[in-house]
């Protein structure tokens, strides 16, 4: 293609309102716009994302994940009654199928994202088991031919067997939160990471309760301040309601209550406990809301966190209005329902596989992978009969790829302060053949003939022809990122060009032929 030709405006800076690093790449370098609270992919920008398209989908076909089209939202419900049609035998499993879909995929998703949704469906877990490593495996593949660096992360709830994972790329600027051991590898989202619990101990003895005058002495950060005392010796407690039942949950003063970990642990759906209206709070505590404490707290589960158990001595609310109470100790003093790890892990816990140090990295989230086992089938009548004749419900995994954030996360990877440096596979054209100088016959006429070799030797190759400043075109030669550059200026009637590769700083003068050659030996 012809620069002259294409839809092609760099720019100089981008709005302050653009933050990311990944999307003033792609801005400046006229592959994307923010427009109307989203996204616009323009030709350049396209271009990558077909390629990145082409890639996944030629993995997922390899592996026998055929693509088909649906035109109403994937949802789980839609994959299930869609399978529900043909599914009569056992012998038909297993399979998979993706679509890719544009545009938002939920509503609170409005920013949107161009996204492969991918269902497999298998007579047994056993098979399901099989297709979710299988998935890891191929997105893997992917990710590693878009030359994009990726970790799989697993979530891991309560139950012993993985049911989900996520995969990211790992980004100071990613927006997901990363629980991460460098010693042994560890790694899981921090909604629901964990920890191992290892407090220095403590030889003194256990002392008698005492009761503190603390009045109007509400927060935790009040109470450090009024009492002076650290706020690890503090004891938090939060009530929450669920459907039916409140839950006290203890938790040391500097920490954060992590609501997923707490319903998971109390196998709770998710989203299930909201924190208790004042009214409840003074009927259960018998005191103002602040004064919550372990002692003579009823009818509530009580939640303690597994540190909260070896705390000594503690300092915690009295459940009676401004007071708190001295020196309370699990056991002793109180009891709980349920000893969980509650608490949001931070930089610097113990990792829970080898005590090695935990430490929260950012990132940006590009596909997920889940087993939804038969939680749909049975409820949609799915099902099959199996090699006894008896009717079965189908096993299906439910996965996710977004080829957008994988675009954002290779310009993140690959960059200068240039611009993106497209890695071979994605780029939007293989290379760039810029005329120095669009008045000079010799010139134009040498970059005709390369140009044309070039793309009758399959080469994707961006000629720029335009009118402009030599230097305007070199800066947007490095803001497209094309991986490889041949430059016709001064030397053009000796047959002498430049040829640069994007990621090095060399330049090489050679002759037009060995140029080409350069560029069809690296294909
Ligand atoms: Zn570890």
């Amino acid at each position: 293609m012809r620069a002259s030709k294409i839809y092609l405006h760099t720019l100089k800076e981008v709005s302050s309102e653009i933050e990311k690093t990944s999307e003033k790449l792609l801005i400046r370098g006229s592959m994307m716009r923010k427009v109307g609270g989203s996204y616009a992919y323009l030709p350049l920008g396209n271009r990558v994302i077909e390629k990145i398209n082409k890639i996944a989908k030629k993995v997922f076909d390899e592996a026998g994940i055929q693509e088909f089209t649906m035109l109403s939202p994937a949802s789980e419900e839609i994959y299930t009654q869609l399978v529900k049609k043909d599914l009569k035998s056992y012998k038909q499993l297993p399979f998979g199928f993706y679509q890719v879909q544009t545009g938002c995929r939920n509503l609170e998703n409005k920013k949107g994202s161009i996204h492969f949704s991918i269902a497999t469906f298998d007579k047994d877990l056993e098979g399901l088991n099989q297709h979710f490593e299988d998935l890891h495996t191929i997105y893997t593949e992917i990710f590693e031919k878009c030359g994009l660096p990726t970790v799989q992360v697993k979530d891991i709830h309560n139950a012993e067997e993985i049911l989900s994972g996520k995969f990211v790329g790992f980004s100071d600027e990613g927006k997901e939160e990363i629980a991460l051991c460098k010693e042994c590898g560890y790694k899981a989202t921090r909604k629901r990471a964990r920890s191992i619990v290892d407090l220095p101990k403590q030889d003194a003895g256990m002392f008698p309760l005492e009761e503190v005058y603390t009045p109007n002495v509400k927060t935790i950060e009040e109470l450090n301040q009024f009492l002076d005392v650290a706020e690890e010796r503090l004891m938090k407690c939060l009530l929450l309601k669920g459907e039916d039942q409140f839950v006290a949950a203890f938790i040391r003063g500097d920490r954060d209550l992590n609501l997923t970990k707490l319903e998971d642990g109390l196998n709770l759906e998710p989203m299930t406990l909201t924190f208790a209206e004042a009214e409840d709070v003074e009927r259960i505590t018998g005191a103002k809301t602040g004064f919550a404490g372990p002692i003579g707290i009823k009818d509530v589960t009580i939640v303690v966190d597994d540190e909260v158990v070896q705390m000594k001595n503690a300092i915690a609310g009295g459940n009676k209005t401004d007071y708190h109470i001295k020196n309370v100790n699990y056991e002793r003093d109180f009891k709980a329902d349920y000893i969980l790890d509650i608490k949001t892990i931070k930089e610097g816990d113990k990792c829970p596989n080898c005590n090695g140090h935990i430490s929260i990295e950012r990132a940006n989230h590009l596909g997920e992978i889940k087993k939804l086992k038969t939680d749909y089938s049975q409820k949609i009548g799915a099902t099959f009969i199996d090699a006894f004749g008896k009717e079965q419900p189908v096993f299906m995994g439910k996965y996710t790829l977004d080829i957008t954030k994988v675009l954002s996360g290779i310009a993140d990877a690959h960059h200068d302060e240039s611009g993106i440096i497209w890695p071979m596979r994605v780029a939007p054209f293989h290379t760039i053949v810029t005329i120095v100088n669009a008045k000079k016959e010799e010139q134009v006429l040498l970059g005709e003939k390369i140009y044309k070799t070039l793309l009758d030797a399959d080469i994707e190759v961006l000629l720029d022809d335009r009118n402009e400043r030599a230097g305007a075109k070199f800066k947007d030669a490095d803001l497209l990122g094309i991986p490889v550059s041949i430059t016709v200026g001064k030397r053009a009637a000796e047959g002498i060009v430049e040829f640069k590769l994007r990621d090095q700083e060399e330049k090489q003068e050679i002759t037009y032929d060995e140029a080409i050659g350069n560029v069809v030996d690296l294909f």
